[in-house]
């Protein structure tokens, strides 16, 4: 049996999308910018396809930038912040310890060139606390951006709270909604949010492509220069089939939401009751506020690297943490955020699960697990030390 088990890494395409893609490849081939019939085509298509997304989440379609993904969004939407703030010599901006590495490495830039970053806490629960961003707003603040929903642990943020907050003190508020839109009900509007970043292949949509929403009034900088896609703000012929692609997907994860949330739910919870009495092991994140689809657990006393080795020769595909992290040794900036010792940090599992995954896969992982875990720590010398220590 395969399980693929690690969704917040990326999805399988869905078939809708996969088919809607097609005759932008083939037939409507032109390029939106071009004046003759096929490229006017491909215009109506593109301009849809933004209409679609927009309504998805809804905002205005005039409020959305497509791009090659969430890292770009990130990147633009921090970078135009940081531009508006600097023309006022505001530069100071709000964050927190664990977000994604798309806004912690360009907040780290921004830092090299001069800017000031507070970095808030996120508490055991791994939720940031909306009082400490009203605390740490200064004068001279010009972004907070928080995750709407962490792609490693899965806890949900206050968003709406926060950017309550951001709105009362006149500071952007911008959120990395990546791992939220299509899983949980998202609103712009309701939010209040001034910026917010979406990529497709975290909704069975295709990979290098997702848009970045700022609302009216909010002045993009941009980040690729060249030709005039995208009202001026993203150059570059538009990725026409992914576009397409992106907003099928996300209309179809928008319409079944709750049905999906539910269905990936009752399998997520089959896996905390099946993993959560592994001696020595804890669930990361607040149980109650989180993605359906995300679980995050650490067993003390083995690396998650062997764990996940082990678990995929049981065809259960995995990860230890975020799929940038994996590859290196460093235990996850996200576990160690939320106060998990280091030497318990290298011992976690991600299984992030969607409604393509079944209750008998759910079976077959609760099933591997413990025995893994057991064999992992029969082998361990740090465990050994542990159970001593226990005596
Ligand atoms: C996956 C992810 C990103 C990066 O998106 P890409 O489209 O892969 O660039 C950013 N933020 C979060 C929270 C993510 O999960």
């Amino acid at each position: 049996m395969r399980v693929y088990a690690d969704n917040a890494a990326t999805t399988q395409l869905s078939d809708n999308a996969f088919n809607s893609m097609l005759p932008l490849l083939k037939e409507t081939y032109g390029n939106p910018s071009s004046l003759h019939t096929i490229g006017q085509l491909a215009k109506v298509e593109l301009e849809n396809a933004r209409e679609l997304v927009a309504e998805c989440i809804g905002a205005n379609p005039s409020e959305i930038y497509f791009t090659s993904g969430g890292s770009e969004a990130d990147n633009q939407a921090i970078r135009s912040a940081a531009a508006i703030g600097a023309r006022k010599g505001k530069k100071h901006i709000i964050s927190s310890k664990f977000e994604h590495h798309a806004v912690l490495h360009t907040l780290n830039a921004l830092k090299q060139e001069g800017y000031e970053i507070t970095l808030l806490d996120v508490y055991s629960n791994g939720i940031v606390k909306p009082q400490d961003v009203a605390d740490a707003i200064r004068e001279d603040t010009c972004l907070v951006t928080i995750m709407t929903a962490n792609n490693e642990i899965g806890t949900i943020q206050p968003i709406f709270e926060i950017s309550k907050i951001c709105k009362e003190k006149g500071v952007l508020f911008h959120t990395d909604a990546v791992q939220a839109v299509g899983h949980i009900p998202v609103n712009v509007a309701e939010l209040g949010v001034d910026m917010l970043s979406v990529s497709a292949h975290k909704f069975h949509g295709p990979k290098g492509v997702g848009f970045l929403y700022a609302r009216k009034g909010v002045l993009l900088k941009n980040i690729i220069e060249g030709g005039a896609q995208e009202r001026g703000k993203r150059a570059g012929t538009e990725n026409m089939a992914s576009i397409v692609g992106m907003a099928t997907a996300l209309k179809d994860a928008v319409d079944s939401l709750d049905e999906t949330a539910k269905k990936v739910t009752e399998m997520r919870d089959y896996l905390i009751n099946g993993l959560k009495n592994i001696e020595r092991s804890r669930i990361n994140g607040d149980l109650n506020n989180r993605l359906p689809g995300t679980l995050n657990m650490c067993f003390e006393g083995i690396e998650g690297e062997s764990l996940l080795l082990l678990l995929d020769a049981k065809g259960i595909c995995a990860s230890s943490g975020s799929a940038c992290t994996s590859g290196s040794l460093d235990p996850s900036h996200v576990l160690l955020s939320i106060g998990v010792p280091v030497e318990i940090a290298h011992g976690s599992l991600r299984l992030s699960i969607s409604e393509y995954n079944t209750m008998e896969e759910m079976e077959h992982i609760v099933n591997c697990v413990p025995p893994v875990v057991e064999y992992l720590r029969s082998i361990s010398p740090v465990w050994e030390k542990i159970v001593k220590e226990e005596m």
